[in-house]
């Protein structure tokens, strides 16, 4: 999931700023636009656009300063697979010390193939099939997060079935505003996610008394691209309110995973703070003796890719610019009206007089459209641009829509890069479909 940031009033942020507030990148007049110090425009020689580029980097000092803000905590680092699944990313991650939160089969496996061991992994998600619970189960994760009674009851009788005992924390939904973007909001009581907090302590209950279960804890995630610490307060108050509550009915309650959900800077707002964050989960169960962990996906990869693309050409009195890579390739302004800051791979196409233009996509909606109103320097038909921090929610969620054959991506590591994956070719595009001898 993915969320906009919040609308400003305030003159949008000039390309050279947005530059200048993001370390991993830097403007050189011969090389361009670099990538913690690799030219993009060297990437995009050789691979051409539409291409995702990842930093190696940029994710590993990103996961050491989240490690070195939860230290005190104890907490440990779930990282949320949906952000970016790419085995490689996952590599970074699990090299880094962090395990996984999934929320399908498919992310268990790439997270087990990317080497992430079975008791660092965590299942969320309001819909697992008995078949991803089977797996589960047989490769011994570390936790199920349950998110109803009826996925208890299913649970129970699938680990039964299968003589073993899964762990399992209840995730509550305190019902607590996370202030972010209506789509992406999950903690309040109007949400598909967890079970109401006022059934939390009966349904833990029935937990403790079922075969083939183990409550351990308590689990929660109020939603994604969360900037203030208050919602974070407001949610972890609860659930220590209930751990102490269901102590109290004798009940074991060992562990809280705390969710995802910080926020990163798209525009020129303040990203969501580490410390800050540790200093809410400080706040609500210090001393409580339990196993402490969080889930968080954005604010480790965001801003460690970009996609770059070219511009096709300039049309209607030179006001939309548009460019070849398109909504099905990075879906988030077309889903959620996102702010993505948009900037030349040329030193020479990033200075001169800005003019106000609408970058768009190729695919026939309206909704392709990734900046509206963008002040940016002229832009001729062949320039290319790297659109930020499109490290997390972006090549996860991208389709074929019109037939467009999904990117490569590049990882840069150290001085060099490598592809880590192809661009998919038009034979992979229709692999697998079949016309049926009807009509043949
Ligand atoms: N955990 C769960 C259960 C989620 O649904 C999500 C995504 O919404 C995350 C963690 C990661 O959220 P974020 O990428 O905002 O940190």
């Amino acid at each position: 999931m993915a969320a906009p940031s919040p609308v400003s009033d305030e003159p949008e942020p000039a390309v050279a700023e947005l530059i200048a507030a993001r370390p991993q990148l830097s403007m050189h007049a011969f090389d361009g636009l670099t990538l913690e110090g690799v030219p993009l425009n060297r990437i995009a020689d050789v691979l051409g656009t539409p291409a995702w580029v990842y930093s190696a980097g940029t994710m590993r000092a990103r996961l050491a300063a989240l490690q070195s803000a939860l230290k005190d905590t104890g907490a440990q680092i779930h990282y949320a697979v949906k952000a970016n699944d790419h085995l490689a990313v996952l590599r970074v991650f699990a090299k880094g010390g962090a395990g996984a939160d999934v929320v399908s089969e498919g992310e268990l496996r790439r997270a087990r193939k990317a080497g992430i061991s079975a008791d660092h992994i965590v299942f969320s998600g309001v819909g697992k099939t008995v078949r991803e619970i089977e797996l589960a189960l047989a490769e011994g994760i570390y936790q199920i997060n349950i998110e109803s009674p009826a996925e208890l009851e299913m649970i129970s009788s699938i680990a039964t079935r299968l003589g073993k005992t899964a762990k399992v924390a209840l995730r509550i939904n305190p019902d607590v505003d996370a202030g972010t973007h209506a789509k992406i909001t999950t903690g309040k009581a109007e949400n598909k996610f967890g079970i109401p907090y006022d059934d939390a302590a009966a349904v833990y209950a029935r937990a403790a008394a079922l075969p083939g279960v183990e409550p351990v804890g308590i689990a929660l995630h109020i939603g994604s691209q969360i900037l203030s610490t208050t919602p974070y307060r407001a949610a972890f108050a609860r659930a220590a309110e209930l751990i102490r509550d269901l102590r109290a009915k004798g009940l074991t309650v060992s562990r809280m995973d705390c969710g995802g959900g910080l926020g990163i800077g798209y525009r020129d707002e303040a990203g969501g703070s580490p410390a800050a964050l540790a200093g809410a989960i400080k706040g609500a169960f210090a001393g409580m003796g339990l196993d402490l962990m969080v889930e968080p996906g954005r604010w480790l990869v965001g801003p460690a890719g970009v996609l770059l693309a070219s511009v096709v050409l300039v049309k209607g009195n030179e006001r939309f610019v548009v460019i070849d890579a398109a909504m099905n390739d990075l879906v988030r302004p077309a889903m959620y009206g996102a702010y993505h800051g948009i900037v030349p791979l040329a030193a020479g196409n990033a200075v001169g007089p800005a003019s106000p233009v609408d970058i768009v996509g190729p695919v026939c909606e309206s909704g392709d459209t990734f900046a509206r109103n963008r002040m940016l320097p002229a832009l001729p038909a062949g320039a290319r641009v790297a659109i930020l921090d499109a490290g997390a929610y972006g090549a996860v969620m991208s389709s074929t829509y019109n037939a467009r054959p999904m990117p490569p991506i590049a990882m840069v590591d150290g001085e060099g890069w490598s592809v880590i994956r192809e661009r998919q070719t038009y034979d992979d595009l229709w692999a697998g479909e079949r016309v049926p001898d009807s009509l043949a």
